[in-house]
């Protein structure tokens, strides 16, 4: 099939709900991502971060191969070795949180903590941020705060309140003996890059504790190396009573989890579960991908090329830029102007980026980018960004 033929064929069939590119990409290697006539792009995308590891990466192929001829589906019910090997691997990154349930997206894993945090505290209620974004199924959407996501799908969940970000006094006002939990990211994604103050974060703790609720930290986008430390809450000394993850765990393959600390409880048979959740294929595949993060050292990697990167993006002289911020390779540029524009115009000098809601550019480069990559990324945001792209209003 050429490209033309893939985008007619996706244009005439599609449910409809994402604004589909003029682009058909069929490989990927590393940061790079290629169209069906061989042209090479630099992703900075990862899929919205979930491939960290870069595209085709061997070790993670293999494991899938491997796994596929030996047991793809097993119900969580049957011990399994590739399961168990992942539970040690995965509770091990986080001390104190020695439990985990496994699903298969971010937003199931978001519903997960959610009746964890019911079942477990016996109320109701929940507090999110401003500006947060935790997924698109009823809770999670319930959870998330911007009214694009949310108009037309009332009534969503009763019980959720949003209060304003790296606001402890708001959150301190908020959260009372009714609440079952607080959500928070410990940088926004969606929301448009912003991250926590580490006085927000270990206050949301302070809290939590105080009243007996749990803390829930939301890591779907910024963990796994992401941020420069394996999950971002890591930069800030505290742990959270569950933490959700889903994006690159398993190298690319779908698959979400729920790390469960100790003051969770209530978690008896039959309470949750999932057909698909901690299937021998996913888990193998979540096994190669983070003996690669720890091989290759990915969160080091993305700390010292974040800086690199962010510094370089900082010294852009252009009046056009309002703001430069992020954690590691997790990095926001926000414009005085709508992105959308700017970003069709890398997409023609081939590089793909992201937006994060109307003035944000985001980039999320696997954290296996190259130097060259990363000096290559920067010189064409230099060429685009000075510009004043007319936005066509
Ligand atoms: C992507 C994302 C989700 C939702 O994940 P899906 O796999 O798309 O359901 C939830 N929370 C955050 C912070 C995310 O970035």
């Amino acid at each position: 099939m050429n490209a033309q033929q893939i985008i007619d064929i996706e244009n005439r069939h599609t449910s409809g709900v994402y604004a589909k590119q003029t682009l058909a990409i069929v490989r990927g290697q590393g940061a790079s991502l290629f169209d069906v006539e061989g042209n090479e792009y630099l992703d900075c995308s990862s899929g919205h971060g979930v491939a960290n590891l870069g595209h085709g990466n061997p070790k993670v192929a293999e494991a899938l191969y491997k796994q596929a001829n030996t047991l793809i589906t097993l119900f969580e019910s049957f011990p399994n070795d590739q399961r168990a090997m992942l539970m040690e691997k995965i509770t091990a990154l986080v001390p104190g949180l020695d439990r985990v349930f496994f699903c298969n997206s971010g937003a199931e894993s978001v519903e997960a903590a959610f009746k964890f945090a019911r079942i477990s505290t016996g109320r109701r209620n929940f507090i999110a941020a401003m500006r947060a974004f935790h997924g698109r199924t009823y809770g999670a959407l319930s959870a998330t705060f911007n009214k694009k996501y949310r108009e037309g799908f009332e009534p969503l969940l009763p019980g959720f309140t949003h209060v304003s970000y790296n606001n402890i006094e708001a959150l301190d006002k908020a959260v009372n003996e009714e609440t079952a939990a607080v959500i928070l990211e410990v940088i926004q994604g969606e929301g448009g890059l912003y991250p926590a103050t580490a006085e927000y974060i270990q206050a949301a703790r302070r809290i939590c504790d105080e009243r007996g609720v749990l803390l829930i930290i939301d890591e779907i986008q910024s963990g796994f190396g992401r941020t420069g430390k394996m999950f971002a809450i890591q930069h800030f000394g505290v742990t959270p009573d569950l933490l959700t993850c889903a994006k690159s765990l398993a190298g690319g393959v779908p698959m979400g989890a729920v790390l469960i600390g100790p003051k969770v409880k209530n978690l008896t048979p039959g309470v949750h579960g999932s057909t698909f959740g901690g299937n021998p294929l996913s888990c193998a595949a979540a096994n190669a991908a983070l003996d690669v993060m720890k091989e290759e050292d990915l969160p080091g990697q993305a700390g010292a090329k974040g800086a690199y990167l962010m510094e370089k993006l900082k010294a852009i002289q252009s009046p056009n830029i309002r703001e430069v911020r992020g954690l590691g390779l997790m990095i926001g540029i926000e414009m005085k102007q709508k992105v959308a524009p700017y970003i069709k115009t890398l997409q023609e000098k081939k590089v793909i980026a992201l937006n994060a809601g109307m003035t944000v550019i985001r980039l999320l480069p696997p954290l296996v980018i190259s130097y060259e990559q990363i000096d290559h990324l920067v010189e064409v945001l230099t060429e685009v960004l000075t510009q004043t792209v007319d936005d066509g209003q």
